[in-house]
């Protein structure tokens, strides 16, 4: 599998419009890599998980097009997620030769949202399917496991195990610290790419939920490896950076290398 970073801010982006913090001032003066949009990733080309606000815009800017993306995965449906208006781009009388449907994985949320944006134009191009947690799947040669994240109040909210040719990825945003059922589900699963999160960087507490915080990253990461999940040809990557965090990407590079975690950046992409 090659996975693809389109995006790799938590929900405002860097640098987030409204804000002149520090993180946002050196970003607008320095681009590059601190420079972020909202998160989404594309595997193979074919399956993206999440579509942020800024999807088509980071579909342009890596010379790519979707029209090989046969698979869309949500993980829930928070806005800078789930930009599903850009759904009805792909209907009939709007894009031309369309030859396969998109198919559409998420929560119960995800599948309603999406079918609503469609608002009737969903025609024989979108075929929507509900998914259940630790319930694997299989499409198109990938095998698709939901496993549950500790996220938002009113909805649950998905990561996904994704295996394809003895390989396995793990993409964990927006998780907050796993629930049990979860670690339990992960347990002795080998994971060779984990993407997690570290949007609450240095914002106090243990075992966060709604988000991961530098220390419960570092507290998890060392977990999976207990689980044996992770070992030492595993990679585990952080994204769904925020300003808050108070670093610009060279400084977070620089603390999560200290930990043997890579920081993703807008464009990134590895093979897995
Ligand atoms: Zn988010
Ligand atoms: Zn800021
Ligand atoms: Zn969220």
């Amino acid at each position: 599998m090659q996975i693809k970073f389109m995006g790799t801010a938590a929900s405002e982006g860097i640098p987030n419009p409204f804000c002149n913090c520090k993180v946002c001032t050196y970003a607008r003066e320095n681009g590059g890599k601190n420079v972020r949009t909202r998160a989404s990733l594309m595997i193979d080309g074919h399956i993206a998980i999440d579509m942020s606000p800024e999807w088509s815009y980071q579909l342009k800017r890596e010379n790519m097009t979707a029209r090989d993306t046969d698979m869309v995965l949500f993980t829930h449906t928070h806005p800078d997620h789930f930009n599903v208006g850009e759904f009805v781009s792909r209907a009939k009388g709007f894009a031309q030769n369309i030859e396969f449907p998109l198919h559409v994985f998420g929560n119960d949320c995800a599948i309603k949202g999406a079918f609503n944006a469609l608002d009737g134009l969903q025609g024989d191009r979108f075929v929507f399917h509900l998914v259940a947690p630790y319930i694997t799947c299989e499409h198109a040669g990938y095998k698709i496991t939901p496993t549950l994240a500790n996220h938002a109040k009113m909805e649950l909210c998905y990561n996904y195990l994704i295996e394809k040719d003895g390989k396995t990825f793990f993409y964990g945003l927006d998780s907050g610290w796993l629930p049990e059922s979860t670690f339990e589900f992960l347990k002795g699963r080998h994971i060779d790419v984990a993407v997690l999160e570290c949007t609450y960087a240095f914002r106090e507490g243990e075992k966060t939920a709604n988000h991961l915080n530098f220390k419960s990253l570092f507290d998890e990461v060392a977990l999976l490896k207990e689980l044996c999940c992770l070992d030492k040809t595993s990679r585990v990557i952080a994204s769904h950076v925020s300003h808050s965090s108070t670093l610009n990407h060279e400084e977070l590079e620089k603390l999560m290398q200290e930990h043997g975690i890579i920081t993703a950046f807008d464009g990134l992409t590895l093979d897995i």
